[in-house]
């Protein structure tokens, strides 16, 4: 029988980087996938900066830089393809990298595949899962050759239709959305001239919407609404799409890649837990495409787990950590998916063809609040707290320190209070971060957990954060 840390059903992207992260964390894990090679159709095409810069961080920045590109702009047009809502993209964002990339999904696949491998995951490509038993203080876990795996976890990243959510008995809550959409990508011809937007734009027609993406490249993507009186499969013919295209690419400029008709929905499992098995990913929700934060939510999984898992093998935390799990990401994805389909709503709202009272400001460059971790491991209600920290290069080589560390930044060295109790901490000195703080704690995901105004407070924090581990 084969002992590790963590075993993870599913090698799709968040699977994959799950184990990259572990391997980097000291947590030994194998990873199953019933496919011998990543799934071939792109689907996820925006990376943005929060897992872009973790992706750095886990030394995965020379791959992207060579493989994303930067997204310019995005915008909400109305039915005469006028801007009304949309904003320019910076080339450098908060987090030391573009805001938002484009990249190719099966290439990204394959390569977070590859670095899990490389960086010691035991892989097993081409098997799948028949059985599993959480004793308590272990899963077993049992293969469709009669293997068996002894491990002290189990993550099901097993993609929209799990196996281990339907094993589990774990419900999907619906969050009411449900369209169908013609998805197309195409490749235009080397040197073809092309009159296309740049980035992301929502055309909110009033016949019919659809979305245009710059891919990385020279891959373009759009995805047409599917309207109610239509035959999906006429549609979605070589006659159908390039007349859908007619006006943008033809068959001069361009070649049609794959297309493929979803239906676009926003589900969410209220727990992503039960005993030692957990949820990431798509088998944990499922959001419509328009903010493009499918992948993204599921790598935050990865990471909000993977630290957890890492202090617990080190033996600085106990299991109790875990239970902080579902109560940071379930709202956390809630409150995305909810933009996505606001975003949804709006293209058929600014369409003029039903109104459901979206505030524009939830079009790309809104005004909208970004969601932020509400529950678990944060104190206090400074307006910092639960939000990503800004990329600090000492900062995110010290949440890396022994695999994963707190970070406490203050404005002179300062020792660590003992009111931390086991919490590994880092001090690393950056008044230039520190917005008039005394100290601003920080997690090993980079999330602040506490900013503190004095060393009063900053021992009251200490105290509170050191409850969770
Ligand atoms: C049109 C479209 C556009 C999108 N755009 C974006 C975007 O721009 N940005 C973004 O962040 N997201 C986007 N997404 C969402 C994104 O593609 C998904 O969220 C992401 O692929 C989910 O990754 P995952 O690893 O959880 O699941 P999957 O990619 O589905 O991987 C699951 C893996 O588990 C394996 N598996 C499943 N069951 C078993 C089993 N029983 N035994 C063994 N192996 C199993 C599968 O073979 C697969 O490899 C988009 C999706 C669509 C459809």
């Amino acid at each position: 029988m084969k002992k590790v840390d963590v075993t993870i059903l599913g090698g799709g992207p968040v699977g994959s980087f799950l184990a990259t992260i572990l391997n980097d964390m000291g947590v030994s894990n194998v990873v199953i996938d019933r496919d011998l090679i990543p799934y071939q159709l792109p689907r996820a095409i925006v990376m943005d900066d929060e897992i872009l810069r973790a992706c750095y961080d886990h030394g995965m920045g020379e791959w992207l830089q060579h493989n994303t590109e930067p997204l310019q702009r995005g915008d909400f047009v109305g039915p005469n393809d006028e801007v009304i809502i949309g904003a320019d993209i910076p080339p450098v964002g908060l987090q030391g990298v573009p805001p938002v990339v484009v990249h190719y999904q099966p290439e990204l696949d394959a390569m977070l595949r590859s670095e899990a491998e490389a960086r010691g995951s035991t892989v097993m490509w081409g098997r799948t899962v028949t059985h599993m038993e959480d004793e308590g203080k272990k899963v077993v876990t049992t293969l469709d050759n009669g293997e068996t795996i002894e491990s002290r976890w189990f993550v099901g990243c097993d993609g929209a239709s799990s196996w281990t959510r339907k094993f589990l008995g774990l419900q999907l809550e619906d969050l009411r959305f449900d369209q169908e959409w013609l998805v197309v990508d195409a490749e235009l011809h080397e040197g073809a001239v092309v009159d296309l937007p740049a980035g992301v734009r929502q055309f909110c027609h009033t016949d019919r919407p659809f979305t245009f993406v710059q891919g990385v490249r020279r891959y373009r993507r759009w995805e047409f609404q599917v309207q109610d009186d239509e035959d999906t499969a006429a549609l979605n013919t070589e006659q159908g799409l390039w007349q859908l295209l007619d006006g943008m690419i033809s068959p001069s400029v361009a070649r049609i890649v794959r297309s493929a008709v979803y239906r676009f929905h926003a589900v969410i499992a209220p727990v992503m837990q039960k005993g030692n098995v957990f949820l990431a990913g798509d088998s944990a929700h499922q959001t419509p495409p328009f903010a493009g934060q499918g992948l993204n939510s599921g790598m935050r999984d990865a990471i909000n787990l993977a630290w957890k898992f890492s202090f617990i093998t080190r033996g600085v935390s106990t299991e109790k950590i875990l239970d902080t799990y579902s109560p940071e990401r379930v709202p956390h994805v809630r409150s995305t998916i909810a933009h996505a389909v606001d975003m949804g709503r709006l293209i058929d709202q600014l369409g003029g063809r039903v109104s459901h009272g979206v505030d524009v400001e939830s079009g790309y460059g809104g005004t909208r609040p970004s969601p932020f971790i509400e529950a678990g491991i944060v104190v206090g209600d400074d307006a910092r707290v639960g939000h990503q920290f800004w990329y600090h290069p000492e900062v995110s080589k010290a949440v890396q320190r022994d695999g994963a560390s707190f970070v406490l930044v203050t404005e002179v060295p300062v020792d660590i209070p003992v009111a931390f109790g086991a919490v590994p901490v880092v001090n690393v000195v950056a008044p230039e971060t520190l917005g008039g703080a005394f100290a601003i704690v920080i997690r090993p995901d980079r999330y602040v957990a506490a900013v503190a105004s004095d060393v009063t407070e900053l021992n009251e924090c200490a105290a509170n954060l050191a409850t969770y581990v």
